[in-house]
């Protein structure tokens, strides 16, 4: 069978594959709008968009002729040594226009990872052309998530993808993760979190020296550490510390951008603009794999001309660019702005933010939070002293799976349940992910 030739060869990426050889797979074979269907015909709905990522739902033929006709008109062709096509010079037009103002040039990769990694590359390359070659330091958060590979895993600031990889192994600082329910102290306001995160921030920045600090780098909202909303103040204050000191500010929007939180991308949300911004994910919903990263005009400037120094910017991949996954991106651009995909994450926030906060007395709930149409729900053992359930992510995962029998595919990170619906959800299906999820945690406790 199916499931028995997976179990035999497959190895899956973020899995227990030992426990996976027991259970098997739940193999999903089609989608439908907001909906996938597995092998046995089970309807669910996807309440985390497959990763976060298939805005525009499950089905759309307009990507699908998309992807047929660039691939009938040019398959693959690559941007390497001055070649071009136009598939990804449009797409690159089309960000440059969406992007806040001062974004204007863009390097694709093919998965917000390798973006991350590039970021990394990118402003080394930077310093080291500007004469600051000592000027190559990270600044990122404990819970921060930025990919899985080896400059960008190390970014990452969550235990699972440290430990036994041996990361990080780039230059870098995690400061505290921007949670004041978690981790404000007794007593202490969200305002007093937030000065003290700043302090914080600018003492390290002090102690390892600024001229050692390239850049700070965060998502607006986090999403895979567990959806974590900043602080009031937090990323106005980070942007002004990054100023002060010369720290480019990048801002990973590979969840973020494209209407998730209600405004095109979170940094408009939390009225900050970065010097490099990352995206992916929603850019093509996924139907094939693409990531961008849009440079403001200093940092494309240090790089280019670097590159007419040494004569190369060498760096790039195989698939940057690749024609067929641009032409998915520049439709799913389209079907979001013709379809104000964006503006329904904005009417739909309050209907489904307010609906789930209906959980926050239940005996499970530690706490629920959220922003647009991605929202976490914190398991706790115990609501008063907020202590997580041990074994740790054990009932998030119980819940989860009790979701999925209940028909709604939603995430376990750590403790939190997390929801991430299509952008193209409607009030009705909002209204049965809160059901489904209700009935699961009722059976969850
Ligand atoms: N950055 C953020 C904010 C992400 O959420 C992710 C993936 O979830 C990544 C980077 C890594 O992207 P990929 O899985 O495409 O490598």
């Amino acid at each position: 069978s199916l499931a028995a030739a997976d179990i035999a060869h497959s190895v899956h990426p973020y899995t227990n594959m030992r426990l996976h050889e027991e259970q098997g797979p739940m193999i999903i074979t089609r989608g439908d709008g907001v909906h996938v269907y597995d092998d046995q015909g089970k309807e669910y709905i996807e309440g985390l968009s497959g990763l976060w990522s298939v805005a525009v739902g499950f089905s759309d033929t307009r990507l699908k002729d998309a992807a047929m006709r660039q691939m009938e008109a040019l398959p693959y062709y690559h941007s390497f040594a001055h070649k071009a096509h136009e598939p990804s010079i449009r797409l690159a037009e089309k960000l440059a226009e969406m992007t806040p103002e001062g974004l204007n040039r863009i390097f694709f990769t093919n998965s917000g990872s390798e973006a991350n990694d590039t970021v990394v590359k990118m402003v080394w390359f930077m310093n080291n052309a500007l004469g600051r070659p000592e000027k190559k330091k990270f600044l990122a958060r404990n819970k921060g998530y930025h990919g899985i590979t080896v400059a960008s895993g190390s970014l990452t600031g969550l235990p699972a993808n440290h430990g036994d990889f041996d990361l990080p192994a780039i230059p870098v600082r995690h400061l505290t993760c921007p949670h004041h329910w978690r981790w404000g102290h007794e007593g202490e306001s969200e305002a007093e979190f937030t000065a003290r995160l700043l302090k914080e921030a600018e003492d390290v920045i002090l102690e390892e020296g600024p001229e050692t600090i390239a850049a700070f780098i965060g998502e607006p909202v986090m999403g895979a550490g567990g959806v974590m909303v900043p602080p009031e103040g937090y990323w106005p204050g980070i942007a002004a510390l990054c100023r002060k000191y010369d720290i480019l500010l990048v801002s990973d929007e590979v969840i973020n951008g494209f209407g998730r939180l209600g405004t095109p991308f979170g940094c408009q949300k939390y009225g900050f603009v970065p010097d490099i911004m990352v995206m992916s994910k929603q850019l093509t919903s996924s139907y094939m794999p693409l990531a961008a990263i849009a440079l403001n005009d200093r940092v494309y400037d240090a790089i280019a001309d670097n590159s007419a120094k040494l004569g190369t910017f060498g760096h790039g991949f195989t698939g940057s660019g690749h024609p067929v996954a641009c032409a998915v991106g520049l439709e799913n651009l389209r079907i979001i702005e013709e379809d104000d995909l964006m503006g329904n994450a904005a009417r739909l926030e309050e209907r489904f933010q307010s609906g789930l906060r209906r959980f926050a007395d239940h005996p499970l709930v530690g706490e629920v939070r959220g922003v647009g149409l991605i929202a976490g729900l914190e398991l706790v053992a115990d609501k008063a002293t907020r202590q997580s359930f041990q074994p740790a992510g054990k009932i998030a995962a119980t819940v989860a799976k009790m979701a999925a029998e209940e028909g709604l595919i939603c995430r376990n990170v750590y403790e939190t349940v997390a929801l991430c619906p299509p952008l193209i959800v409607t009030e009705a299906q909002v209204d049965q992910i809160i059901d489904r999820l209700g009935r699961a945690l009722d059976r969850g406790w």
